[in-house]
């Protein structure tokens, strides 16, 4: 059987393995991508993407290519919570931005990507086993042109909710599978049915259907209108013990038996212009590394609510890569892949906590299961409380702990404005190359020596910002979190040497 060696290898042309090969490829680090599908699925998955992400694609000048295929990400407007709704429509500076983008779109441009920068990007090829030891993983690859053996240095499963790499890494998913199937139709209707100024719809032979939520005894009707003339986003949620792979294609008469049994009458469709189907989970994989073999995406956490997945999973492609590639260079301190676990699975952890805090609000028939919803629909007309869960459905409130303890550390770093000696630029355009930053924002040249010890792993920038951003000095990592942070009058010297021995290992020249 043929052999080859290679430093990293990721199992899964999906969102999450292809960002997480473009990082790596920013890097330095060329990882092998096999992907067992010989083109892209053209089953409807996600039809946008939401949350921090959309910060971290513009902190890499990768948003621009997605806006180039749908509108700028914008505040997300309302958005549904287990039943009830989010409206961040009113609040300045909203926590939750969000873009329409078909998951298809997304893959492709995040594939060419890697492929551009150096990616091995091998579809068609499924990985069938796999064995590790001390040095390295010995993966068996069915490929077209027939079974070969690949050797290296690190395996990445990112091959989705049913992933082979960790079954055969033995790492356990434990968690629920909601007894319940959810079918979602974008789909024309014909003129028999009359759509009211108020998204209603009159039905005939039955009568008025209201726009929101109908909650019937046999299940829950939702109804949506679009911006389109006579286009409708049709959603039906019932009670159901069955597993659909999720890349079955929903059928329009599927989604109108469906219909009809929860609504007790039929709804007449046109065209169905986008039609999915999907089941909800509440999985999360007891560890995202055992020895060589690691997790991200799907394959390490499944939540039960929708919009939040490909945000986690493409963030943990983001966390791990620069730590990966640490350690691939020989220079990561030790346990940092450790805090790759450390650092995800506590996030996904917080995304777990609000989708099932959807699931409880959403699967509850009786009268008190509606006051509960009624009463956290009235909570949410405030700004805080609406701010907070659009912070939690973002992930724009994890802060990662960490040894230092000013205020901002563990953070997302805000873009800023920068003003430097070469001109106006931004902490997202510094940070393309995804490489560490450091940033002397009131110029000490004392921060800035020591910072020169690691010259070859971070980059140093001295600007001044209109912001006021609590700190004068900031150490970013390459995932845009924030290490170390300081304010002028502190003793700074000494935490900065920390920070960085910490997270960048030792310093390749005396300072
Ligand atoms: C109908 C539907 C609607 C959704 N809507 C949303 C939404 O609105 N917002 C949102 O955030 N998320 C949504 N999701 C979830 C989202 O699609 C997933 O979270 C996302 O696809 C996960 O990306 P991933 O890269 O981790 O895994 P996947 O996209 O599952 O990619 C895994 C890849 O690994 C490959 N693979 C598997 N096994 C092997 C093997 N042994 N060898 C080689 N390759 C292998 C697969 O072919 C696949 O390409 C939706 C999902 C469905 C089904």
């Amino acid at each position: 059987m043929r052999v080859t060696d290679t430093d990293v290898v990721i199992v899964g042309a999906g969102p999450t393995g292809s960002l997480l090969a473009s990082e790596l490829c920013l890097t330095g680090v060329r990882p092998m991508v096999l992907e067992r599908r010989a083109t892209i699925s053209d089953v409807p998955k996600a039809g946008g993407l939401g949350g921090q992400i959309l910060h971290l694609l513009r902190y890499r000048g990768l948003l621009e290519r997605l806006t180039a295929l749908s509108p700028d990400p914008g505040p997300a407007p309302i958005f549904p919570f287990g039943g009830v709704h989010v409206d961040l429509s009113n609040l300045a500076d909203p926590p939750l931005q969000a873009m329409v983008l078909a998951q298809q779109e997304l893959e492709r441009v995040l594939g060419d990507h890697a492929s551009a920068l150096g990616a091995d990007v091998r579809r068609g090829h499924e990985v069938v086993a796999a064995s590790q030891d001390d040095d390295a993983v010995s993966l068996e690859v069915r490929g077209p042109d027939g079974p070969y053996r690949v050797n290296s240095r690190y395996v990445v499963g990112c091959d989705g909710g049913r992933s082979r790499v960790r079954d055969l890494a033995g790492i356990p998913f434990p968690g629920n599978t909601y007894p319940e199937v959810n079918r979602l139709g974008q789909v024309t209707l014909p003129d028999s049915v009359t759509i009211l100024d108020s998204g209603d719809l009159d039905v005939p032979g039955f009568g008025r259907v209201g726009a929101g939520f109908t909650r019937t005894g046999r299940g829950l009707l939702g109804l949506a209108a679009s911006t389109e003339s006579r286009v409708v986003s049709l959603y039906t949620i019932e009670d159901e013990l069955a597993e659909y792979d999720d890349d079955l294609p929903l059928t329009p008469t599927e989604l109108q038996d469906s219909i009809r049994r929860v609504l007790g009458a039929e709804i007449p469709l046109g065209e169905p212009i986008r039609l999915s189907r999907f089941t909800f989970q509440a999985r999360q994989a007891q560890r995202y590394r055992a020895g060589r073999m690691l997790l991200a995406g799907d394959a390490a956490h499944l939540f039960p609510a929708t919009g939040v997945a490909l945000n986690a999973g493409m963030l943990d492609g983001v966390n791990l890569a620069w730590k990966l590639a640490a350690d691939i260079a020989g220079w990561a301190p030790p346990d940092l892949l450790d805090i790759y676990h450390d650092e995800r699975h506590f996030a996904a952890t917080r995304t777990m906590l609000h989708t099932q805090a959807q699931v409880a609000l959403r699967r509850g028939h009786d009268p008190a299961a509606q006051a509960l919803r009624d009463l956290l629909q009235e909570l949410l007309l405030d700004e805080q409380p609406a701010r907070r869960i659009g912070a939690f459905i973002s992930g724009a409130d994890i802060r990662y702990p960490m040894p230092d303890h000013h205020p901002l550390t563990g953070t997302f770093a805000p873009d800023l404005t920068l003003h430097t000696d070469h001109g106006t630029t931004s902490l997202a355009k510094l940070m393309h190359p995804a490489r560490p930053i450091l940033l002397d924002l009131t110029d000490r040249p004392d921060l800035r020596e020591i910072a020169q010890g690691w010259h070859d792993r971070i980059d140093i920038h001295t600007a001044t910002t209109d912001h006021h951003p609590q700190a004068d000095a900031l150490l970013i990592r390459p995932d845009a979190h924030i290490a170390w942070a300081a304010t002028a009058d502190e003793p700074a010297a000494p935490t900065l040497r920390e920070a960085l021995s910490y997270w960048f290992g030792s310093p390749s020249a005396t300072t």
